[in-house]
């Protein structure tokens, strides 16, 4: 028998979708990714980008405070090492997607922890086949898959993910170890100038390191930049080596000139990167309408449609802008209402 309804994704929008359609007594089955080496190192592992960050301060509802009690109360008892982790600075990235994961599976969200590796959109049901061998068919879907973030590739880098080197300054900027320190953000486009002028106001001095000598941003954010006191651009740079040790984390980074052989460290504790995002689309093939940087595309504005009709998309898997949580989590709830309201109609 086809599924009512696939869920593929398991960031805030796949979980609210979830929350949404099992409500709507649609038994949603939702895969959340595959718990592989290759989804650790490409940033793709269950629970989205969200469980690779540290304190969410942003998200509305939880406050800074201790999570512990409502945690072990929240969560089935495997999750209860979570409760113990916990510091008081209010909720991080994977309790939230827990206790999301958590509030889902309570209203009947089946789960498969499996990635989709294939759809077949072309016929009805659909069909979609998983990384361990499952053939499912579904008369709805929603892809909620996500993006990841796009890291400059260097073991240094690696090291201190979460330990001074993040890929979002909104969800990490205001940490402790970021106020009042010099910061380092690497990338030339609207989004690395959005991030050191967000920095600004906590980091003493923010480097902005670009690869050439002009920025990629719009105008009005070139001229945001340059106005900054704060900012401080370090033209024709890349970064060669992320500079620190296990106790500190990041205490610099070496710079390499794209313009002549020199190279040059500076001191900064923490590195941004902001070089853009790559969504979780290919295992779609082109079974989807996308941008032409691969992002799904909604077919009606401000509504969660794809290119084919019964499948919908969610999330940043379709969203190059906002990337938020809360904004992925609304466009989730969107979604859900799209896909009941459509099989609705279908008789389904
Ligand atoms: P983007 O426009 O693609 O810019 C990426 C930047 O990273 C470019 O400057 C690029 O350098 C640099 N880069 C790429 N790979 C690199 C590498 N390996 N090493 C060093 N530098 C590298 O991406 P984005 O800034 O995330 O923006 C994405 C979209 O969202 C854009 O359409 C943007 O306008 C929009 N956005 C808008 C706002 C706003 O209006 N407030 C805010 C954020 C994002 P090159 O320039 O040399 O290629």
């Amino acid at each position: 028998m086809a599924e009512h309804l696939v869920i593929v994704g398991s960031g805030p929008a796949g979980w609210t979708a979830a929350i949404y359609t099992a409500r709507a007594n649609l038994r949603p089955l939702l895969f959340e990714g595959a718990v592989t080496e290759d989804n650790r190192q490409g940033g793709t592992l269950p629970l989205g980008q969200l469980a690779l960050t540290t304190e969410v301060e942003n998200y509305p509802g939880f406050p800074a405070g201790d999570l512990s009690g409502y945690m072990r109360s929240a969560l089935a008892p495997e999750h209860h090492y979570l409760a113990d982790m916990h510091q008081q600075e209010g909720c991080s990235g994977p309790e939230l997607m827990h206790l999301m994961r958590q509030q889902a599976a309570n209203f009947g969200t089946r789960i498969e922890t499996d990635d989709v590796v294939e759809v077949d959109f072309s016929r009805r049901p659909f069909v979609l086949k998983s990384l361990g061998g499952m053939r499912v068919e579904a008369h709805a879907v929603i892809i909620a898959t996500g993006a990841r973030a796009n890291y400059l590739g260097l073991p240094s880098e690696e090291r201190f993910k979460n330990h001074g080197v993040s890929a979002c300054a909104v969800c990490d900027g205001a940490l402790p170890r970021f106020r009042n320190k010099p910061l380092a953000v690497v990338g030339g486009g609207d989004s690395a100038v959005e991030e050191a002028d967000y920095l600004s106001k906590f980091g003493s001095t923010v480097y902005l390191i670009h690869r050439r000598e002009e920025l990629r941003a719009s105008k009005i954010m070139v001229q945001r930049a340059l106005n900054n006191p704060r900012i401080s651009i370090q033209w024709n740079s890349v970064v060669d080596e992320v500079l620190g040790n296990d106790k500190d984390g990041v205490t610099g980074v070496r710079l390499k000139s794209t313009v002549d052989e020199s190279s040059r460290d500076l001191e900064a504790t923490g590195m941004f990167v902001a070089i853009g995002h790559t969504p979780n689309t290919g295992f779609l093939a082109s079974a989807l309408d996308m941008t032409p940087k691969k992002y799904l595309k909604w077919t009606v504005p401000f509504r969660t449609h794809t290119s084919v009709e019964g499948v919908f998309a969610a999330g940043d898997v379709a969203d190059d802008y906002y990337r938020q949580a809360v904004t992925a989590a609304g466009s989730g709830c969107m979604a859900a209402l799209d896909a009941e309201r459509w099989l609705a109609a279908q008789g389904l």
